[in-house]
């Protein structure tokens, strides 16, 4: 874990959930792959080729911007695809409960964190997508609001999902956290807008959060 930043006042905590609150690698690996597949229908195009056409939109911008990585969603964009597409491809393919368990590890820890904290996600899946990943993980009661990407219509790194759940909550960029495993789609940007900021290597991070934070 890395905490690269922690405000004085801290209200909120605003969780990513892919890959931060779960570690399935294949359930992340599937979303992947079932995407690919809906984008090479869409473009009408071999699965193998809209894989390379992706690898190559993100190989070039991690060139072009000092070894940053470019989300999917933002990948797709240059492709064509628009932010609320991508969200409805999402939220009719992926199948979060055939991958994740209940996690009482991650219960007991959010159960703690909300005793002093707000808790709310910000996600590049659809939001039903992120709300089904949760209730899998048996937390979603702890989280609210969840926005993805159909409510922001954006993909990370962008600040405006952060602003949505700061005015919800009805507090200030500088009194939140952000938490979740990429440096430059979860961390960064709101380093430079005056939120905290904790980079995730593992779930064990997470579990280890209360210790931290309380
Ligand atoms: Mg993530």
């Amino acid at each position: 874990m890395q905490i690269i930043y922690l405000p004085a006042t801290i209200r909120t905590l605003v969780f990513d959930i892919d890959l931060t609150l779960y570690d399935s690698r294949p359930y992340y690996d599937n979303q992947h792959e079932l995407l690919i597949t809906r984008l090479a229908e869409h473009l009408n195009v071999t699965v193998a080729e809209a894989e390379t056409a992706v690898t190559q939109i993100r190989t070039d911008y991690a060139q072009q911007h000092g070894g940053r990585s470019l989300s999917l969603g933002n990948a797709f964009v240059q492709l064509g695809v628009p932010i609320a597409i991508n969200a409805q491809w999402r939220a009719a393919l992926f199948q979060p409960e055939a991958y994740l368990l209940r996690d009482e590890k991650l219960i007991a820890t959010m159960k703690r964190l909300s005793n002093k904290y707000l808790i709310a996600a910000v996600t590049n899946n659809a939001t039903i997508i992120g709300v089904r990943t949760l209730n899998a993980l048996g937390v979603a009661d702890y989280f609210a609001p969840v926005i993805g990407l159909d409510i922001s219509d954006v993909s990370k790194p962008d600040i405006r999902p952060f602003q949505m759940v700061c005015t919800a909550h009805g507090i200030a960029l500088s009194e939140a956290v952000s938490i979740g495993d990429r440096m430059a789609v979860d961390i960064e940007l709101p380093l430079q807008h005056g939120m905290g900021g904790i980079l995730v290597e593992s779930l064990a991070d997470i579990y280890r959060l209360p210790a931290i934070l309380l």
